[in-house]
């Protein structure tokens, strides 16, 4: 993972910013937040899982991701991705 250092003034010490992780990368207690708000999309309205992955792929590898959110409309890429009508801000999927 690549990750980028930046200070935190207000404490004197490094704050590490991983511009790739996702959600399912990062504590446990993220992820149980991730499955509880999967858990309340209606299955008709979910992406296959092909094409969830798909398109956490191209967020992986995008600009815009930063700790799991995407930076051009502030959502957690693994629940806008995962609701099958959803489109990338940015036209990548
Ligand atoms: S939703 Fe689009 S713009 Fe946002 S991180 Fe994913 S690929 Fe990038």
């Amino acid at each position: 993972m690549h990750t980028t250092d930046s200070k935190d003034y207000m404490e004197e010490k490094p704050v590490r910013i991983c511009k790739q992780c996702l959600l399912r990368d990062l504590a446990a207690e993220d992820q149980k937040d991730l499955q509880k708000y999967l858990a309340v999309i209606k299955p008709q309205d979910r992406a296959s899982e092909a094409l969830y992955e798909e398109r956490l792929a191209v967020c992986r590898a995008c600009e815009k991701l930063s700790e799991a959110t995407c930076e051009a409309c502030g959502c957690y890429v693994e629940i806008r991705a995962y609701v099958a009508a959803n489109r990338c801000p940015k036209k990548k999927w």
